[in-house]
């Protein structure tokens, strides 16, 4: 069964809910973040974009049951830790500093990752999917070694949009409290900017996988001219998604795995370039993206 998985990477708070919101319509189906749905099955609450926990959602225990078959061997703790290792070691090979992982183990991960592709595209019927796993050394794999038709989508955002989405207080997810806090340093994005969206350039650039970079901001303010690159670069037929974005029709996704509950409780109909750090973010922490955002990286994506 061949399918074709539009793997998103980049950082988290770029956008990828919104893209994957847009791209699931017709014979395309949005995951969310599929490699949290292993994680979702050992118990961590993740919430499906239906509203229900994935543990809970119909959708999700079909497609669960569906890979269970299709690997009779699947041991899912032990493939979400493997997966996660082999994730790492992958984005260190992708640094220079190590080979990429290769040997049985590695083999085995992906044939369950595309397993799960398949049990995911039989039970919703489509043969392309979006992945917004977003993991750069996870994606890496897969374009390595997938039998599927992998296509990497770099989505990056100006920094400071997503130093501030990440900062910002926020709700708590299903599950914790609410004194728990979900808020991580501008010092921490940033350097988690400057080396994951480096290595997803890095990556875009040297596979041999139908691959491009896009730029959040004109996804919003150019949407149809994104669909329509997206469509010609990645050999794609974008003509659903680009007359519901025309036509404004709600952008959701019905079942994709985590990513932004804003995004999923309140539907976009109207694109709007949210651009709330300027008011968010303090001088002193617009001076330190100033200074500390790789310059090469902002010298090529205009920031
Ligand atoms: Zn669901």
């Amino acid at each position: 069964m061949g399918l074709k998985i539009l793997c998103i990477v980049g950082v988290g708070h770029s956008g990828s809910t919104l893209l994957g919101n847009m791209l699931d319509r017709g014979d395309c189906q949005c995951l969310g973040e599929l490699h949290q749905f292993p994680k979702g099955l050992l118990g961590t609450p993740h919430e499906c974009s239906c509203g229900q926990l994935v543990t809970d959602c119909l959708h999700w225990d079909a497609v669960s049951r569906e890979w269970r078959s299709r690997s009779p061997d699947l041991d899912v703790a032990e493939h979400s830790r493997i997966a996660h290792e082999l994730g790492q070691r992958a984005l260190a090979a992708l640094n220079g500093s190590v080979a990429l992982p290769d040997g049985g183990e590695i083999l085995r991960s992906c044939c369950e990752v595309d397993a799960l592709y398949e049990a995911a595209a039989s039970t919703a019927g489509v043969d392309t999917l979006v992945d917004s796993s977003k993991h750069v050394g996870r994606a890496a794999l897969l374009a390595e070694r997938s039998r599927h038709e992998v296509c990497l989508i770099h989505l990056i955002r100006d920094p400071r949009g997503v130093a501030w989405s990440h900062r910002k207080p926020r709700p708590p997810k299903p599950g914790e409290s609410e004194s728990k806090s979900r808020s991580r340093s501008v010092r921490k994005t940033i350097h988690r900017w400057n080396r994951d969206n480096a290595l997803a350039g890095r990556l875009v650039m040297t596979t041999n996988r139908p691959a491009l970079s896009l730029r959040y901001e004109d996804l919003v303010r150019k949407p149809d001219a994104s669909l329509a690159r997206l469509e010609t670069e990645l050999d794609l037929d974008l003509s659903s998604a680009r007359a519901a974005v025309q036509a404004r029709q709600p952008l959701i996704s019905d079942h994709a795995v985590a990513g932004n509950t804003g995004v999923r409780r309140h539907p976009v109909t109207e694109l709007v370039l949210d651009e709330k750090w300027r008011q968010g973010l303090s001088v002193l922490e617009r001076l330190f993206c100033a200074v500390m955002v790789n310059r090469r990286l902002k010298r090529r994506f205009d920031y």
